[in-house]
């Protein structure tokens, strides 16, 4: 798999400030390089994390690495931090919650399941639901363009001020009603929603692409969350209903 020579040189590699000098004949960090210093004992917990995820039987590679690159602990309050690399959903703020790790890899190896480009990633990608900007990190680590849009301000700035340390070119992030989508972006080899509603928007699947995947949490008939993935193929689209999940709802407009 190739990698673009400048894809983000930071993403694992400790605060800028505290960064402890590097030995001169080290390479240029990667995504999946064992920090120095202050990152070294969360890139053990991750690493274990990663096992586990492996164990319930996440498979691909590209996530697995993704998982294991993004330091999760950097989206979460001080007081949740020792929480982080557990499998479970944690409070951001504002009624919203990150999403607990096995169901971000989860929904990101559907959605790499779908049609990719040579070097193994979708184009761009559409993601709903910004929230803290965890998984628009990971997704930023297999996709070729992120687009998030998030409908709380609050959390769009909160987003944005995590983001900030790992400097990701290859993430933009909205504030908007993703129920519409975003159309400038469009169309996206990938839409992965992060919020669950009782239908899927007609906006997501007009711009998803021609062999294009979305993946989402979505109200079923028995009243319960599914995840729902569609595909897009000769202008039609199939669905497949898979396991129960249980995502904040879906609200449309801005606050
Ligand atoms: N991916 C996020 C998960 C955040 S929870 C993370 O890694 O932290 C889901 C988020 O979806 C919430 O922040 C909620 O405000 C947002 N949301 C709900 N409906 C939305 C909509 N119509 N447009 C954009 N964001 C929405």
């Amino acid at each position: 798999m190739t990698r673009r020579p400048s894809f983000p040189a930071r993403l694992d590699n400790g605060p800028a400030k505290a960064a402890p000098a590097r030995p001169a004949a080290q390479h240029q960090p990667r995504l999946h390089d064992v920090p120095s210093g202050h990152g070294m004992d969360s890139q053990a917990v991750r690493a274990r994390m990663v096992q586990k995820l492996a164990g319930q039987g996440v498979s691909d590679a590209r996530v697995l690495r993704a998982m294991g690159a993004v330091e999760r602990h950097r989206f979460v309050d001080s007081a949740l931090v020792n929480q982080a690399y557990e499998d479970t959903s944690l409070p951001i703020g504002l009624g919203q919650t990150i999403s607990k790790p096995s169901v971000v890899a989860r929904m990101i190896e559907l959605l790499l399941a779908g049609r990719t480009g040579a070097d193994g990633r979708p184009g761009r990608v559409l993601e709903v639901g910004t929230g803290c900007g965890y998984q628009a990190a990971v997704l930023s680590c297999v996709a070729t363009e992120v687009y998030s849009v998030e409908r709380l301000r609050g959390l769009h700035d909160k987003a944005r001020e995590n983001l900030r340390h790992f400097r990701l070119p290859n993430v933009h992030l909205l504030f908007g009603d993703g129920m519409v989508g975003f159309a400038k972006g469009a169309p996206y080899a990938g839409i992965i929603a992060a919020a669950g509603g009782e239908a899927i928007p007609a906006a997501w699947t007009e711009q998803l692409a021609e062999g294009g995947r979305l993946v989402a949490p979505m109200v079923t008939a028995t009243g319960q969350q599914a995840l729902v993935v569609m595909e897009k193929a000769a202008g039609q689209l199939r669905q497949t209903l898979l396991e129960a999940v249980h995502f904040v709802p879906l609200k449309s407009g801005i606050a």
